[in-house]
């Protein structure tokens, strides 16, 4: 099996409409939507939820008050300031650290696991999903996006999938790495911006790092022909190839708005010719690259 992950230095590139037409095009896979702080991916391939499993990062501590005789131990002790006079604990301060059932004297504290969010097992009209959705406020996407690439590994080796599709997360940070470590190729999507050509820079060095084959699809790239041409020379410099160019077209957002991939919403339109034209060059290099 492959794994084709697709980010961007920056939200807002388009990588998610990008992904889900990729989806719609691609044969014998499995998608993922790692993008799990801002999922959207589930707007575009209307998935049907099959399975869901609680996604447990973090305890919580709680108060007895049956048992407690209000020696304020617990509250001194609190470095995140989540008790209250009331002795009653904010659980959205409360970090799980447990110092303060280490200093009760009469174990009137427990700590229990702290639901974060949600793992979703589905299918789509085109293939089979695994998505996730973090709570507000919730910290740990990493550790949930290893979680959804992991589902989605085991679909794709339960449904005998040749191909993982994984939309990633926008940024450079944690949930970034998490995702694109360990997986054959990625795909960069980039837009003729100041600070998308600077954020998909951030991204090569990335997968440079993890000596991951990356190749750039350039989103928008009629909107300003002279960056489209510095993001070529760039990549020309850098040993990484410019895949696809994919034209500005409110097709695009009508599609959105549709929720369907482009290439379903408007199979015969310039912008789906630039998408599959895109996916051909992507699927051809991808032939290049070893299974997992
Ligand atoms: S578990 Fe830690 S953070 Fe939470 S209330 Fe107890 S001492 Fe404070
Ligand atoms: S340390 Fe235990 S007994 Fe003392 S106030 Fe906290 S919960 Fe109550």
């Amino acid at each position: 099996m492959k794994e084709l992950v697709i980010v961007s230095g920056k939200g807002g590139t388009g990588k998610t409409s990008l992904t889900a037409a990729f989806a719609a095009l691609a044969t014998d896979h499995v998608v993922s939507d790692c993008d799990v702080d801002a999922p959207n991916l589930h707007l575009l391939l209307a998935p049907k939820v099959e399975k869901t499993e609680d996604f447990i990062a973090s305890k919580v501590a709680s108060i007895n008050p049956e048992l407690c005789t209000e020696c304020y131990a617990c509250k001194e002790s609190c470095r995140f300031d989540a008790i209250s006079e009331e002795l009653i604990i904010d659980t959205i301060l409360c970090e799980g650290c447990g110092v303060c059932k280490l200093v009760c004297p009469v174990e009137a504290v427990k700590l229990e696991d702290a639901l974060s969010g949600h793992i979703y097992a589905s299918e789509t009209e085109y293939c089979p999903m695994a998505h996730a959705l973090l709570f507000p406020g919730e910290a740990n996407s990493g550790k949930l996006v290893s979680r959804v690439r992991q589902l989605a590994k085991d679909i794709a080796k339960e449904k005998k999938k040749e191909l993982l599709l994984v939309d990633g997360p926008p940024g450079i940070a944690c949930a970034t790495i998490a995702t694109i470590s360990g997986a054959s190729a990625g795909v960069v999507v980039v837009e003729p911006t100041i600070p998308a050509i600077h954020d998909m820079e951030r991204a090569l060095q990335l997968f440079a790092h993890f000596k991951i084959p990356v190749m750039v699809v350039i989103n928008k790239f009629d909107l300003n022909l002279q960056k489209t041409k510095g993001i070529e020379a760039y990549c020309a410099e850098q040993g990484v190839e410019v895949v696809g160019h994919i034209p500005f077209d409110d097709m695009m957002t009508e599609a959105v708005v549709a929720g369907k991939p482009a290439v379903i919403f408007a199979p015969q339109h310039t912008l789906s010719k630039a998408l599959k034209d895109a996916w051909a060059s992507i699927e051809e290099r991808l032939e290049q690259y070893p299974s997992q």
